[in-house]
């Protein structure tokens, strides 16, 4: 082999061997991990995407903390960043169906401040509804929670659970009223947003819904340094808003 023909070999050689250190290796993507700063840019429109058929019933439900710190023998006071306030749904009640898959509703959430982000601006609170298919791929519905009216939202948030204590019972709960009226949504494909940030998760985010001032000073007093994961980045993934009025 002549010099020439050699350096015509080794350089793509050496080439490649800089994006398999760039981006771990030839075959894996970057991390595409959640949540993320939504700029206007990553954002596309596509009515032609299949849409989400929400259908919720009426649940009884179960708030209950759940705890990070367990072990911690300072963990009933502590407000561990990955803790919350989660709604346990009775199974069958909710579900969505997305192109012929059903996922099954099996609890809801909340983060303050919120986790999504739009041009770096923040909402008071974020509520995760998280669904699971029988092949146990998961599909997250989040809306953001503003200062508003009340909505059906501030029964949930009335009174919280206690971090070690009893969880709050809530009877013949209309599950539907919790999300907004307009059922357009912004997808992206992301992961869970505490451990272990697992990825394939399929996000649906939706227009905010509003709660009383007192539903955020009371649930932000309970998580006085936050609940909320940073945004990650997008490192490419784009957003597809999907307009559905149902
Ligand atoms: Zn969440």
């Amino acid at each position: 082999m002549t010099r020439r023909r050699l350096a015509a070999f080794v350089v793509p050689l050496a080439l490649a061997g800089f994006l398999l250190t760039a981006g771990g290796t030839a075959h894996s993507r970057p991390p595409a991990q959640s949540p993320v700063d939504i700029s206007p840019g990553a954002i596309r429109f596509d009515p032609t995407l299949p849409r989400l058929d929400i259908s919720y019933g009426q649940s009884d439900l179960d708030l209950e903390y759940i705890r990070k710190d367990a072990s911690d023998a300072d963990g009933c006071s502590t407000r561990n960043h990955e803790e919350t306030e989660e709604a346990i749904v009775r199974p069958g009640t909710g579900h969505v169906t997305l192109a012929g898959v059903r996922y099954e509703l099996e609890q809801f959430h909340f983060h303050t401040p919120s986790e999504h982000r739009f041009r770096g601006r923040t909402d008071p609170l974020e509520m995760h509804f998280v669904h699971r298919s029988a092949a146990g791929k998961l599909l997250v519905i989040g809306v953001p929670l503003r200062s508003g009216a009340e909505s059906p939202v501030d029964r949930v948030l009335a009174t919280l659970a206690p971090e070690c204590g009893e969880t709050v019972a809530l009877a013949d709960f209309d599950l539907a009223t919790l999300l907004p009226r307009d059922r357009s949504t912004l997808r992206y494909e992301g992961s869970l947003t505490t451990a272990p940030f697992t990825e394939g998760v399929q996000w649906f985010l939706m227009s905010e819904q509003t709660v009383s001032p007192s539903t955020i000073a009371r649930f932000q007093g309970l998580f006085g340094a936050g609940n909320a994961r940073a945004p990650q980045p997008l490192n490419g993934r784009r957003l597809t808003v999907v307009p559905q009025f149902s």
